[in-house]
């Protein structure tokens, strides 16, 4: 066979220049990035990205900048036209972003492009479209403000490899909003916003008078703008200026956050960011990173600008003496912010994206010469210790064997055991307009039956297996349906699941799913209870950390969680005498914290018809909340959330009131949820609620009926030991102060190590 030479022509231009092109334009964002810097160079002070597609079939981008003269717009896609650049010896001290007239040009290769522009001394606007660099037709005259709106629409129309392989579209916008976020910090005082069009709210927005650290907590979240160092270096010699943001020891993620600009242009350098890692390693957590906001400014002469406008990676001279400065200054800025902030200021949940399962393990696998990793030496300051029963905080406390109190008491709790003792134990009750509390309820939970129990008394329900709730569990598809850990833990677990498929209770399980904070989640769970500090606050330690945790919010939130999802599977928590309802809303009523005034109208009329209402509401509150209301009107029955927990009744009377006035009856969802969320407030520890009982039986806890346990057992062996695997805590807990970090291990070493 004979070998047949190729024949070699030349490219159809319009070729070649669209091969170009896409080697300048990759992807949406490239091409945002190039007009979002043409934007800046034309001194806009708010730009404006809207796209569809991720940018595939159409990207706006509108500037209130200098605009574009007519007599220019002839020639502004053409390649190598710019108003920036004259003389090669310019090259050197350029400061605008654009200089090689080559974006505009590349995008219309291969985009359509409309350009619509105005400058500050043209009567009107002008309207012009591009196709492969050319003109299309005269600019024609239009309306418009000052500055350049540039339309680009079905980006690669005519590179069907390109369009192919860009067939994501909501990773092409994650990519946009990216790149316009860093350039919306970087550039403060200028506001930016991105949204897809059609949509009224921006994803990405920022406001014109925001700083740079408003950006990044607008952008990054709370969580890291809360733990920002100002950095700010330069060296004459070495011809560089440095400053920017990072991230203390106190936080770190998965992922280093790099967002790098030398010169104003967003670029990426390794060797950078390797060298700034290296400093951290000292101060983080294994495996994880820091977040990082630098603007290097070099002398022009000393960066290789002229690198292709794809080629993010940037290099410079005397790089390694530069490196090594930053180094240390970043270094001796990490020291500075350490622990002697720690107290003072309440930072807030930890390393956030860092897990908790590295060090544990590494600290398990040095005792262990097969485990993987142990090579790792572990140092002091990340030991952990893993088993709170080692040492905690009641060790450090003296026991105080309180005489039993005189006084009335408010509720009288009584188990099943029919313990008269602790019926008869009367204490003191702060709560003066519940003194005489006791005589109209007498509210013994003499019934506190598990589904298992009621199996057993009633032999009605069959003893299918228990299908758990499903739960998003972190790190993990996997639906936790066979987890026998959860078994048996709330009254959900009944054997016999009733099957909710109701829209408005999908909803509110997915709004918590949706809410939850990974890490927070993975640090209950593997937490170590340290001790109450009171009833509403507790510490607990995770890896190296000690954490300050609102009970209080923590359970509310927990029995919400459980009222959503075990919704219409409550076992009941019955009362041995029927409470009636008039005598508790009027206790309600009587109490400052119902705010009644005397423009309510009497109370007895208010309490009456609080009655009234809530008994047209029996069967649904039965059906659904385990809440049961007999004929005469009196409370009969509470919902029992968790096995071996009783609500402090104290907070009875407030709840009754409160399901008639908070609730709102009227729309199906928010009905459940109000209800849900009076539900909570009920069940959780409160301060008020809790009176110091500790010490008053030599009997061991787990022995005594739920109802007479000390509060602090309570706290801890069931409300914290439910946080492990049945609650999804919401984001807002790191940001409202309910979690907080009081100290972490390694900080503490840094503070003694200068002492
Ligand atoms: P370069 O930015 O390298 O000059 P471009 O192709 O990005 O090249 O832009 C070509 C020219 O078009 C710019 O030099 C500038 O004069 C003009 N131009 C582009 N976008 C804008 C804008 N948003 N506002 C004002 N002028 C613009
Ligand atoms: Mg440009």
């Amino acid at each position: 066979m004979a070998l047949m030479a190729g024949v070699i022509r030349r490219l159809d231009e319009t070729v070649v220049n669209r091969i170009a092109a896409g080697e300048v334009i990759q992807r949406p964002a490239n091409a945002i990035k190039e007009m979002l810097e043409n934007s800046l160079d034309a001194k806009s002070t708010s730009v404006q990205v809207t796209v569809k597609e991720g940018g595939l079939k159409l990207i706006q981008i509108q500037d209130n900048g200098c605009g574009i003269r007519k007599e220019d717009l002839d020639i502004v896609c053409e390649r190598f036209t710019t108003s920036k650049l004259q003389k090669f010896e310019d090259l050197s001290s350029i400061s605008t972003y654009g200089f090689r007239g080559e974006a505009l040009a590349s995008i219309s290769h291969v985009a359509h492009v409309t350009v619509t522009t105005k400058t500050a001394d043209a009567k009107c606007a002008y309207r012009a479209s591009y196709c492969d660099g050319k003109l299309k037709a005269p600019p024609k005259p239009c309306a418009g403000n000052q500055g350049t709106q540039i339309m680009v629409e079905d980006l690669f129309y005519n590179v069907n490899t390109r369009r192919k392989a860009l067939r994501n579209p909501s990773e092409e916008y994650t990519k946009i909003l990216e790149v316009v976020s860093r350039y919306a910090i970087h550039n403060s005082g200028i506001s930016f916003s991105v949204k897809k069009q059609g949509d009224t709210v921006a994803d990405v927005r920022t406001l014109s008078n925001a700083t740079a650290v408003d950006n990044i907590r607008s952008i990054f979240g709370n969580a890291v703008s809360r733990e920002l160092i100002e950095v700010g270096c330069e060296d004459g010699k070495l011809g560089f200026k440095m400053k920017g943001y990072i991230s203390n020891a106190n936080y770190s993620v998965k992922k280093c956050i790099f967002l790098l600009f030398i010169n104003h242009r967003l670029v990426e350098s390794t060797a950078l960011r390797k060298a700034i890692e290296t400093v951290y390693a000292a101060y983080l957590p294994k495996s994880t990173h820091p977040f990082l906001y630098l603007s290097l400014e070099i002398a022009p002469q000393n960066v290789d600008v002229n690198v292709h406008p794809t080629k993010h990676e940037v290099h410079f001279l005397h790089e390694d003496s530069i490196l090594e400065c930053i180094q240390q200054h970043i270094e001796s800025k990490l020291l500075g912010s350490n622990s002697s902030r720690m107290y003072f200021t309440q930072t807030l949940i930890p390393g956030v994206e860092c897990s908790a399962t590295e060090v544990v393990k590494s600290v398990a696998s040095s005792s262990s010469s097969t485990a993987k990793g142990m090579s790792d030496k572990v140092y002091a300051h990340q030991m952990v210790r893993t088993d709170s029963r080692d040492q905690k905080l009641d060790a450090f406390l003296q026991p105080v064997n309180k005489p039993l109190s005189t006084g009335h008491s408010a509720v009288t709790l009584n188990s099943d055991t029919g313990n008269s003792e602790s019926r008869a134990r009367q204490q003191d009750t702060e709560m003066e307009d519940l003194n005489d509390f006791d005589t109209v309820l007498a509210v013994q939970v003499d019934s506190m039956m598990t589904p298992e129990q009621q199996q057993k008394e009633s032999g009605r329900l069959s003893p299918e297996t228990v299908p758990t709730r499903k739960r998003q569990h972190t790190g993990s598809d996997v639906e936790m349906e066979e987890d026998d850990t959860r078994k048996g833990m709330t009254a959900a677990c009944t054997p016999k699941r009733r099957i909710i498929n109701l829209t408005s209770m999908l909803t509110l399980q997915e709004e918590i799913s949706t809410q939850a904070h990974a890490s927070l989640q993975e640090m209950l769970r593997d937490h170590s209870f340290v001790g109450c500090v009171s009833p509403q606050w507790a510490l607990a330690q995770y890896q190296t950390k000690l954490y300050l945790l609102n009970t209080t919010q923590l359970s509310q939130e927990l029995f919400y969680q459980i009222l959503i999802y075990d919704f219409a599977n409550f076992g009941v928590l019955r009362l041995s005498e029927p409470a009636p309802l008039y005598d508790l809303a009027m206790l309600a009523l009587e109490n400052t914290e119902s705010g009644w005034t005397e423009e309510d109208g009497p109370k007895e009329g208010l309490a009456e018809y609080i009655v009234e209402f809530l008994k047209k509401k029996t069967e649904m509150l039965k059906d659904y909340f385990s809440l049961e209301i007999d004929e005469d009107g009196n409370l009969t029955g509470l919902p029992l959330l968790i096995d071996n927990y009783i609500p402090s009744l104290e907070g009875l009377p407030m709840f009754i009131l409160r399901l008639a006035t908070e609730v709102n009856w009227d729309d199906e969802k928010e009905c459940f949820e109000s209800l849900s969320r009076e539900c909570a407030m009920f069940y959780s520890i409160r301060n008020q609620y809790i009176l110091d009982e500790s010490d008053l039986t030599n009997q061991q806890p787990e022995e005594l009926a739920s109802g007479s346990r000390p509060w602090k057992w309570t706290v801890e062996h069931i409300i914290y030991k439910a946080f492990r695997t049945h609650l999804l805590p919401p984001k807002h807990f790191t940001e409202d102060g309910n979690v907080l970090q009081l100290a972490n291990l390694p900080d503490l070493y840094k503070v003694f190590e200068r002492c």
